[in-house]
């Protein structure tokens, strides 16, 4: 109760809004799928309007095209504009600022952007919110209250950004939130870790997915007791792969929930209680599936385009997440109306192009090393691995032993020969490391692709 009112006068206190854009998001989770897209071709004329009168680049295009705002009036509508690329807005930068930015409240954000450079964008302070808002109304599929003791491994995403130490522990304190790094996963820091977590004694655990996983590995490998009970974990800002999930619940002795969510496009998803894919929200953005020619799915796999509704410091209208996913056409048993992404795939860099012509997605490598089914439990002593592709007919597999003493020559010739069998004729080298870099935002990227991203 104490922890609850705080948490909610500590949100207030920031962000007047804070309870009512809560309340509101709760409420739409149950409203029937017409009224939530009536409410969203709302909130889309709205800013197509803004869009054409404010901002330099929308009105040139809606020129370029012969298009007026009444134009596009529905989501089917939308087919009618262009993707929007991160290129795109790179090049067009200047021609993003809407007349009126001055008197908006906004902050400047950048994508994680693991290769390349990353894009600079403005968020408004709503959409920011929301983002917020909508991670603790999804985590009340996991019986999660406003105020429950939460602890989060993540790097720049998900932890708040503050210079001092100090005020991080005491917005931590605030929200019953404590907050461990994503960077250093050596078996010393999670030693530590989990000493940390029997003190707290968390209810809910958040985190990449990959950090979270990396944990409960190392709980389970050491064999350590926990003095707490777990409800809920939620997983998000990388792909959730099914061994993962399977060892996470087992260690924890609780489901996962992932969820996805990204500021610059202003999309999100999330698993519910029946765990049937992740429900698309439809309270924030627009999210639509698209094939090649950007043309909408109504199921199947495509690529996964964002409007976020509330960003009027920086709108993007079909902006292209560079995420894939597959969208299914089955209803939900929860009452939800909300559409299903049946998976989330991964970016289009997390593939590796083979010399052959084909395409290799991340999972067939994840398969090898964590396959559960046994096949491939020879691998079982790779702590981590990273596979890069800097040219077409190189690839470099790194890995992380879990003792160097379990390496044999066998397992690596094996190794090799599964993935040759898959690409045709390569270079594979592979490099025994010590750890595998993070990203700039802590996350783990096990596919570098530098032929094509
Ligand atoms: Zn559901």
């Amino acid at each position: 109760m104490f922890h609850s009112t705080l948490f909610k006068l500590g949100f207030t206190c920031k962000y007047k809004h804070f309870m009512r854009l809560y309340n509101e998001a709760k409420k739409a989770q149950y409203m029937p799928y017409d009224v939530l897209k009536q409410n969203q071709e709302k909130k889309l004329r709205k800013l197509i309007l803004f869009a054409y009168h404010n901002v330099p680049y929308y009105h040139k295009l809606f020129k370029k095209l012969n298009l007026k705002p009444g134009d596009i009036r529905t989501i089917e509508d939308l087919q009618k504009l262009p993707i929007l690329t991160k290129e795109i807005i790179k090049k067009n930068q200047k021609d993003f600022i809407p007349n009126n930015l001055s008197k908006q409240k906004y902050i400047n954000a950048s994508t994680g952007g693991s290769t390349g450079q990353p894009l600079q964008y403005r968020i408004s302070i709503e959409d920011a919110l929301l983002d917020v808002v909508l991670f603790y109304v999804n985590c009340e599929q996991a019986g999660y209250r406003l105020g429950d003791k939460m602890a989060v491994f993540a790097g720049s995403q998900l932890v708040p950004s503050t210079k001092s130490s100090l005020v991080k522990k005491i917005k931590g304190w605030i929200i019953n939130t404590k907050y461990f790094s994503s960077f250093d996963m050596s078996d010393r820091y999670l030693d530590k870790v989990v000493e940390d977590l029997n003190r707290f004694k968390p209810r809910f655990l958040r985190g990449y997915a990959s950090s979270v996983f990396l944990l409960a590995k190392h709980i389970a490998d050491k064999n350590l007791e926990l003095k707490f009970e777990v409800k809920g974990v939620f997983t998000s800002s990388e792909v959730l792969f099914d061994y993962q999930r399977a060892l996470i619940e087992e260690v924890f002795n609780c489901k996962v929930f992932d969820q996805y969510s990204q500021n610059d496009g202003g999309a999100s998803m999330f698993e519910c209680e029946k765990h049937n894919g992740l429900h698309i929200d439809m309270f924030r953005s627009i999210v639509e599936v698209v094939d090649e020619e950007g043309k909408q799915l109504d199921r199947g796999t495509g690529h996964i385009l964002a409007t976020s509704l509330h960003n009027y410091a920086m709108p993007f209208i079909r902006y292209d997440t560079g995420d894939m996913g597959i969208l299914s056409d089955k209803k939900c048993d929860c009452g939800r109306e909300m559409p299903l992404m049946e998976k989330i795939i991964g970016r289009v860099s997390d593939f590796i192009y083979a010399p052959n012509g084909n395409r290799i997605h991340g999972e067939f490598f994840s398969h090898i090393f964590r396959s559960l089914d046994g096949g491939y439990m020879r691998f079982s002593w790779v702590k981590e691995f990273q596979i890069v592709q800097r040219k077409i007919n190189e690839l470099t597999i790194k890995i992380v032993p879990d003792d160097a003493r379990n390496i044999n020559d066998s397992d690596l010739n094996k190794l090799k020969e599964i993935i040759l069998n898959r690409t045709g004729e390569m270079d594979i080298t592979i490099e025994i490391v010590d750890k595998i870099e993070r990203t700039k935002a802590g996350k783990w990227k096990f596919i570098i692709n530098e032929v094509k991203s």
